[in-house]
């Protein structure tokens, strides 16, 4: 009996050594899941997961340089913080690289672009990026708050005194001010401008941008160990067609082109 217990712990010990060695360690990425298609929830069999380009490429990353990827679900203007301090181990939310940002940061290359867009009410006496700066129309402009939409109109428009800067918790709830017509416009970057519009009547995007930009992974100054890694992957999986999949998966060539 005695010896068929220890045959039985033998092989528990195998059995859980086995599975140690078989657990890849945990990498953390920061986002916030209210920027489709970059990031959203969605419900999989009853499971809310996060989704998106973002999600998917972290997916793909940590794939590559044997990680098991956990996302957490944060403020985005919370993420560069908690990349600084280690809460995350990057922070990856269609962020722009910015000189602000870089004083705080390191960024990865360059996987996506992206555009500052400016949602209307259909028939906005706005009608393109330059009616915002016309001197006494103060129009009251919504924007995600630290985003860089919400950094261009403070400085641009609410710093010169020709508008008004209303800050949301997410872009959401921006546009759902714009619906209600506490503001009079949203500036936002232009895939999340789209899905926001399909599912709000009687908005529309203007055709003038106010700003083209470049989306990057946010990693801590210390950590280049961990910026080479990623970089590595982004390259292997650009070359190798992962991420230009996953991009046309999300945002249509023929939409893209719009
Ligand atoms: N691209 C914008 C920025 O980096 C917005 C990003 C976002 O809202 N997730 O500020």
């Amino acid at each position: 009996m005695k010896k068929v217990i220890a045959l039985v712990l033998v092989m528990m010990f195998c059995v859980s050594g086995l599975a140690l060695a078989d657990a890849k360690p945990e990498i953390r990425m920061g986002t916030n899941a209210n920027f489709p298609p970059y990031e959203y929830h969605e419900y999989i069999d009853d499971v809310d997961k996060i989704v998106g380009i973002d999600a998917e490429i972290a997916d793909a990353v940590a794939e590559y340089l044997g990680y098991t990827l956990v996302i957490d679900d944060m403020d985005f203007g919370a993420i560069i913080t908690a990349v600084q301090t280690g809460k995350i181990d990057f922070g990856m939310a269609g962020m722009t690289v910015t000189e602000e940002r870089l004083e705080s940061v390191n960024f990865s290359s360059t996987y996506a672009t992206g555009i500052q867009a400016i949602i209307v009410p259909e028939g906005s006496e706005i009608a393109s990026a330059d009616d915002l700066f016309v001197e006494g129309k103060n129009y009251i402009i919504g924007v995600q708050e630290s985003t860089t939409g919400d950094l261009y109109c403070t400085w641009d428009i609410e710093d010169e005194g020709l508008g008004t800067v209303e800050r949301f918790k997410n872009g959401a709830d921006a546009v759902q001010a714009l619906v209600t017509g506490k503001v009079d416009c949203v500036v936002i970057d232009n895939e999340p401008a789209k899905a926001f519009i399909a599912v709000n009547e009687g908005l529309t995007i203007l055709e003038t941008a106010y700003a083209v930009e470049d989306y990057a992974i946010a990693i801590a100054k210390e950590n280049t160990e961990l910026l080479d890694k990623i970089n590595g992957a982004l390259a292997a999986l650009t070359e190798d067609g992962t991420i230009p999949a996953i991009i046309a998966k999300y945002i249509p060539a023929e939409e893209a082109a719009e």
